[in-house]
């Protein structure tokens, strides 16, 4: 299968998702997620029109950014070590695992001055121990402090949800992320307009698309495995 033909079932497969939810596709933006791919392969992703794509570990990311800076928008969707934060920012445009200060206080020291970051918290919803970050109930808490940090804007929340194998399982998870999003876009924070929802992979993305997912983050059943 190429990338091409796995993309047009993809999108297919967002249209029934919207359509059943009452939802518009254009608000679903797909992240190729690259991490078991080639440059080659993702070059075939980018030819095919996806226009972003995702990485979890940093030598990874960088690879890719080297390659194809200027042709995507750049998502670090892994854990982040702030160590490594300073070799990303100006080149990553979305982190998706802000789940502690000490994380926004390096991001905002290597953030130049008057530029933003756009952040997802990530949040624990499951609350599986092999899980990053925040607990929900310490999610509204921890975005208010975000204020003392100019840099970040949190355009989001970002979940995992754990493997399930019927997917239909995971939309408890979903659902509760996007319950809390909305409380929190109410609170009409200026550093946290929390518009978007990152969540759903490959096994699970339909069920997302339908409890409002706007960025999906896909890597096998998109681009596959090398
Ligand atoms: C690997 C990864 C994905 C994509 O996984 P697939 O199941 O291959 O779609 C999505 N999100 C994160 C955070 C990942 O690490």
């Amino acid at each position: 299968m190429t990338v091409a033909n796995n993309l047009a079932q993809i999108q297919e497969t967002i249209k029934k998702a919207c359509s059943s939810s009452g939802r518009d596709p254009e608000n679903v933006t797909i992240i190729s997620v690259t991490k078991y791919v080639s440059l080659e392969k993702t070059k075939e992703a980018i030819e095919a029109g996806i226009h972003h794509i995702g990485e979890n570990r940093l030598e990874g990311a960088l690879e890719k950014w080297e390659a194809f800076q200027g042709q995507a928008g750049f998502h670090f969707i892994g854990s982040l070590q702030s160590k490594k934060v300073k070799h990303l920012v100006g080149k990553y445009d979305y982190y998706h695992s802000l789940d502690r200060l000490s994380l926004a206080k390096e991001l905002q020291k290597r953030c130049p001055e008057n530029q933003k970051l756009q952040c997802f918290v990530q949040v624990n919803v499951s609350g599986e121990a092999s899980k990053a970050g925040l607990a929900p109930e310490e999610t509204i808490d921890f975005i208010k402090q975000l204020k003392n940090y100019p840099a970040i804007q949190v355009i989001g929340l970002m979940t995992m949800a754990p493997f399930k194998e019927d997917p239909e399982d995971t939309r408890p998870v979903f659902r509760r992320l996007r319950h809390l999003r909305d409380k929190i876009r109410e609170l009409r924070l200026e550093h946290a307009p929390c518009n978007e929802l990152s969540m759903g992979m490959s096994n699970d993305f339909h069920v997302a698309v339908e409890e409002g997912a706007t960025y999906i983050r896909l890597g096998s059943t998109l681009v596959g495995r090398e």
